[in-house]
């Protein structure tokens, strides 16, 4: 292992040391958007009444394996996995979250008053082949619904997704539908599934070959075109259900129904994880090219049994923050508001320690202000600080001059709008009632 970059011979400084591929720096402006979309998230949450939970990024190895299922892409090619130097435990950088989430519920019992809405947001970790819409770290935001074995609990995360969607503007998002029965449906179709497909065996590709035991379900979710025909006439799950995974499924779609919300039935649908029953559904978008999936999620109601915790229903989703700015960016939307409200020049740098005071009074009061900063030659003159106040984007420029500071002022120059109200667009303020006027200067959104 080597840690010293090696010296670039051109300069001979150090070689620049680079991002990991697939994981991305995400620089403002476009950070903005993310914490737009983030705080929409948040008010959303509230709303619904689900809390806020944060767990460790890194987890136990087994609780992937044992959670997710050990034939999955995930568990089989896409962990980050790694020894633990000091007594060699498996530890893995999580790659989705719903496991944290029931192994934080039932290690901190707290299911033991009821039912808990929760939701998270932070990176995941996936050793995919980078592509648009696909990287290695990514960011998911998941609301997850324990204790509770209800349909309208799966039907109030349908509306909640739908909801988050309208209040981001975000079009073009379709809802698809499917219902995995429970475990004794599940082996019965998975019977009938692996007889299908064993009468076709010269079609299945090597993928399907070797989960044709193991995970036969997931072959249905092939994108080989070679394999869609035979996939096309597979055993419906659908056909299995008995009648309370049945009604399950009418009561949930009841719901969607009274509320407008439009689906389709995808009898493909199956979803990547293992730990999935009754209710699977995602939202999914023709606008992103093969990463059209946004957001999924489902029922696990064996799942916290599965890791070691009281048998409890549940249900969940998330969504791939990434693929959701990418689709606002593709409908033209730009949330990228990073003006400052006031640009602070200062010419003089005698001035500094008055100017501070006033510029904190001005930020304590809710005014975002820019203070203009050379790279370490001096405050450098007017007019390249009008210059960089200008390209910031602020509506006023304070001119903290020797003149009016004098007199016990600062210059308020208007930057933007219209030209033609001269009288307003540059006055004298007095320092000492910064508190006072700094309320003219604050835009709505600061
Ligand atoms: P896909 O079929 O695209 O691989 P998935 O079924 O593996 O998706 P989930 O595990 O259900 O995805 O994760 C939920 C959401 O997280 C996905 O719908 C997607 O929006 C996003 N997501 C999953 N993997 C990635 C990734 N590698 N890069 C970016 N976003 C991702
Ligand atoms: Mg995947």
């Amino acid at each position: 292992m080597t840690l010293r970059p090696p010296a670039d011979p051109a300069t001979a400084r150090p070689a620049r040391i680079v991002a990991v591929k697939g994981m991305n720096d995400i620089l403002p402006p476009e950070s903005a958007r993310w914490e737009w979309l983030e705080d929409t998230v948040r008010r959303l949450m509230a709303r619904y009444a689900y809390r806020n939970l944060r767990t460790p990024i890194v987890e136990p190895t087994g609780l992937f394996v044992r959670g997710l299922g050990e034939v999955t892409d995930i568990v089989e090619k896409e962990m980050y996995s790694f020894e633990d130097r000091l007594n060699g435990d498996s530890l893995t950088l999580r790659p989705e979250s719903t496991a944290g989430v029931v192994r934080a519920v039932t290690e901190h019992s707290m299911l033991y008053d009821g039912g808990k809405r929760l939701y998270y947001m932070g990176p995941m970790f996936r050793h995919e082949r980078p592509q648009r819409g696909r990287y290695r770290q990514f960011h998911q935001i998941g609301a997850e619904a324990l204790g509770f074995g209800g349909a309208e609990v799966d039907a109030e995360l349908i509306l909640l997704a739908a909801a988050l969607w309208r209040e981001l503007g975000l079009r073009d998002v379709r809802l698809e539908l499917n219902s995995l029965g429970q475990p004794d449906e599940r082996k019965a179709h998975r019977a009938a599934l692996i007889a299908h497909l064993e009468q076709h065996a010269d079609v299945l590709d090597e993928d399907a070959r070797r989960r044709l035991h193991s995970n036969p379900l997931r072959i249905l979710d092939t994108k080989n075109p070679a394999m869609q025909a035979v996939v096309e006439a597979a055993p419906r799950m659908m056909d299995f259900l008995g009648e309370a995974s049945r009604a399950h499924f009418a009561a949930v779609r009841a719901i969607l129904d009274a509320n407008g919300i439009a689906y389709r039935i995808n009898p493909r649908l199956v979803r990547g994880m293992d730990y999935y029953n009754l209710t699977v559904f995602e939202f999914v978008t023709d606008r992103l090219g093969s990463q059209g999936t946004i957001c999924g999620g489902g029922r696990y109601d064996y799942l916290i049994e599965q890791i070691g915790g009281k048998p409890a229903p549940a249900v969940g989703w998330a969504l791939g923050v990434e693929r959701v700015l990418e689709l606002l960016k593709e409908q033209g939307d730009s949330h990228a508001a990073l003006a400052p409200d006031v640009y602070a020049i200062l010419p003089d740098a005698g001035l500094f320690p008055q100017a501070l005071r006033t510029i904190e009074t001005l930020r304590a009061a809710g005014v975002a202000v820019q203070m203009h900063a050379g790279a370490g030659e001096g405050p450098g003159s007017m007019k390249s600080q009008f210059k960089k106040a200008d390209a910031s984007g602020a509506a006023h420029a304070l001119v903290f001059g020797p003149d009016e500071f004098a007199a016990g002022e600062v210059t308020l120059k208007a930057l933007r709008g219209d030209v033609s109200d001269g009288v307003l667009r540059q006055r004298r303020l007095p320092l000492a009632e910064a508190a006072v006027w700094a309320a003219t200067l604050q835009s709505p959104t600061s």
